[in-house]
């Protein structure tokens, strides 16, 4: 097979990348680097199989020879990042999306498109199932974001039905690990970075909205097997294990030994108070769920920031 992955250069595309090359395939890449690093794909330098293109996916984007395959990974992810770059988000989310799924049509390729848990906003179900419709505020600063997504996820089904693309909708849910970058403002990395630094963590609110974090490399399985043998509709894949953002900034310092103290900081508007994912589709259609525990991810990630000067 031979695919193109757009944000190969971002935390989730180049391991993404890494897991297709790993299989066996060709896989050619395209990044703007807007919230990416060319770090993240370095490794991947004179692979044989392996080709990239700096490129605005916002606009035409031209690959020679056949794909079969179109991931369409590019979009700021982490909320700090889309709220500096609200334009930019809606873009890639649209237009971005429109010109990928031009790109499949083209080439009859099969397309997948990174969707998220924002879809379902501040949910008023809980967990979440594929069957809810989600509580957005969509002139909110996340809608930016979240109307993106949404948008997306309705072309690349108007694709699927008008113009019978085979296309895959994968809503991913907080992921976590490896290659995120130290101050993109994720929960995650902010807590271990705040904890190797011996710097305060920084919790908004009281701590007390949840959410459910999967391990990369369990994300990634979950994607190549929807890619694989998944349907149309669109499919959770997250793990459903449900921690407070207290709790977690907890195991994070005692994971670290870190000495650091918690601090309270205001919590951002429309921030959703509940997430976990309903992963019953995932695991009756793809066999699919989370296998990494919380603590062995976290010692994992760690360990990689750890390695990484902040
Ligand atoms: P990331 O910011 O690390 O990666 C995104 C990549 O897309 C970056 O390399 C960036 O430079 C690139 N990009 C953005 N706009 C572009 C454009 N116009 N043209 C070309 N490249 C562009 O984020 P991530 O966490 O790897 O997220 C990847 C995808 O997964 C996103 O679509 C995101 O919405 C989705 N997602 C991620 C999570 C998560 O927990 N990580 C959760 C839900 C959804
Ligand atoms: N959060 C926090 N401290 C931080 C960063 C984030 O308490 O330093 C909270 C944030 O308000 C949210 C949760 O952690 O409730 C997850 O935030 P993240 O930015 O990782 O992603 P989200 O799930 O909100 O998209």
């Amino acid at each position: 097979m031979r695919v193109l992955i757009t944000g190969v250069a971002g935390f989730l595309g180049s391991h993404l990348a890494d897991r297709f090359l790993a299989d066996g395939h060709d896989v050619v890449g395209m990044d703007n680097f807007v919230t990416g690093s060319p770090d993240n794909i370095a490794h991947l330098t004179g692979h044989q199989r392996f080709a990239f293109f700096e490129h605005n996916v916002t606009n035409f984007i031209y690959v020679a020879g056949p794909l079969d395959g179109v991931l369409h990974f590019a979009s700021p992810a982490s909320p700090r990042d889309y709220l500096e770059l609200p334009i930019q988000t809606l873009k890639v989310g649209s237009l971005g999306t429109h010109k990928a799924l031009g790109l499949a049509k083209a080439k009859g390729a099969r397309f997948l498109l990174a969707s998220t848990s924002e879809v379902y906003g501040d949910p008023l179900v809980h967990p979440q199932p594929e069957a809810y419709w989600g509580n957005v505020n969509p002139v909110g600063p996340r809608g930016v974001y979240d109307e993106a997504k949404r948008f997306a996820e309705a072309i690349t089904m108007a694709y699927h039905r008008y113009h019978g693309l085979d296309t895959r909708i994968v809503r991913i849910f907080n992921t976590y690990g490896p290659r995120m970058r130290p101050h993109d403002g994720r929960v995650v990395s902010n807590f271990i970075v705040q904890a190797l630094k011996g710097e305060p963590i920084t919790v908004y609110g009281e701590g007390a909205q949840t959410r459910s974090f999967c391990y990369v490399d369990d994300l990634v399985d979950g994607i190549v097997r929807l890619f694989l043998r998944g349907g149309n509709e669109p499919t959770n894949v997250g793990n459903p294990r449900e921690f407070t953002v207290l709790e977690l900034a907890k195991i994070v310092i005692r994971l670290t030994g870190s000495r650091s103290q918690i601090v309270r900081e205001p919590l951002p508007e429309d921030d959703p108070k509940v997430r976990q994912p309903d992963i019953a589709r995932a695991r009756a259609q793809l066999g699919w769920e989370a296998k990494v525990p919380l603590e062995e991810g976290l010692a994992r990630t760690i360990e990689y920031f750890r390695g990484k000067p902040a």
